[in-house]
């Protein structure tokens, strides 16, 4: 698949994006004091781009909705008093009209906004002419797809200097994360779109301030191009996402921990690798010839099946399989989740494989 994008490196006055920069700040403007005290201690670490919501999506009525545009002249004093550039997340036309108005300096697109394409195309259609940085974040549903398209209707309109946020997925049963980070998700999307920069959102992802860490280290060894983390001058009392807010202090030890390792092989010897990655070359040709092994008999099985007016889901079996297959992966030191993922994949393409086979039988008799 390819994408027809027009895009060009995002940079702004002065200040050229170089991995790994940061964006931060509160989740949400509460007060001007509460902004400008959280801007100012930003600003003293050295950190340039700060954030801020003021329209703020919430799940449910009577949360705190943010203040809306009584905000933006904070945000503009921000801009004047610490000389940091300012973001801030839009969903509609008038918030488009209103943050250029003030002078923001980027726009982001939040998760719920990304999942619906009306939004995204008023937003897009009110941007038309306009040269400034657009940053998408994914919608809260783990379709890649569409996450590209929101991209594509924000490309469309004429924006070039464009950028992802991965700020993880919704799931009714992860225990750990706010939101699923799936990360082979934004990892395709880097495949897909190779010049497009990449920022990881852990304080969404992590919904608590403990896990900011984890999950800003693994975006960084993924390689991904920056960090936009919540901060809060007061974190235990902020009006929005309390739990995963951390004082601009902490952030700067937080972010000051993270170990950068070197995204281009130079400088380190190459044979050891090169001769790991033949090994990995010559073991996926043998599973795959092992897939094809397995497929044929599944072919065959079909067939009996045909044959005798059996239906292809056999429950029991399957099950069977999977509680085996669980228990040989524990005992050979695999990670038993990692595995059933494999062989629901296989048991799926086998299901589709066989009812091919019937649905083409089917069609002979009929002529
Ligand atoms: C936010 O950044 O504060 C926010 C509302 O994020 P998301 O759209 O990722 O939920
Ligand atoms: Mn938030």
């Amino acid at each position: 698949m390819s994408y027809n994008l027009d895009l060009e490196p995002i940079s702004l006055p002065g200040l050229e994006l170089k991995r790994p920069f940061l964006i931060s700040g509160p989740c949400s403007a509460e007060t001007e004091e509460q902004t400008l005290a959280t801007a100012k201690e930003l600003s003293k670490h050295g950190y340039k781009l700060f954030r801020a919501g003021i329209w703020k999506p919430r799940t449910r009525p009577g949360a705190f909705e943010g203040v809306g545009t009584l905000g933006l002249p904070w945000l503009k004093r921000v801009k004047e008093e610490t000389g940091m550039f300012v973001c801030v997340e839009v969903a509609n036309t008038n918030h488009v009209y209103e943050a250029l108005k003030f002078g923001v300096d980027v726009l982001w697109i939040g998760a719920r906004t990304t999942a619906n394409p009306f939004a995204v195309q008023e937003i897009a259609d009110a941007l038309k002419g306009i040269d400034i940085p657009v940053l998408i974040k994914n919608p809260v549903n783990p379709d890649i797809e569409l996450w590209i398209g929101a991209i594509e209707r924000i490309n469309q309109a004429g924006i070039k200097k464009i950028g992802a946020i991965h700020r993880g997925f919704s799931s009714f049963d992860d225990p750990k994360y706010r939101n699923s980070p799936h990360w082979q998700i934004p990892i395709e999307l880097r495949r897909r779109i190779p010049n497009m920069p990449i920022i990881n959102d852990p304080s969404h992802i992590s919904g608590k301030r403990e896990l900011l860490k984890e999950v800003s280290q693994e975006a960084m060894d993924l390689n991904f191009d920056g960090l936009i983390v919540e901060s809060h001058i007061n974190p235990e009392k902020a009006w929005s996402d309390a739990a995963q807010q951390l004082t601009p202090d902490a952030l700067k030890d937080m972010i000051d921990s993270i170990v950068l390792r070197k995204s281009k092989i130079v400088d380190v010897p190459r044979v050891t690798l090169d001769n790991l990655r033949t090994e990995i070359d010559t073991l996926d040709n043998k599973l795959l010839d092992l897939l094809k092994e397995r497929m044929k008999i599944s072919e065959a099985i079909g067939k009996y099946k045909l044959k005798n007016n059996i239906t292809i889901l056999q429950t029991r079996r399957y099950d069977e399989i999977l509680t085996k297959r669980k228990a040989t992966a524990i005992e050979k030191g695999l990670n038993p989740d990692f595995v059933i993922d494999i062989y629901e994949s296989i048991h799926e393409e086998s299901i589709h494989c066989q009812n091919e086979l019937m649905n083409k039988e089917l069609k002979k008799k009929k002529q």
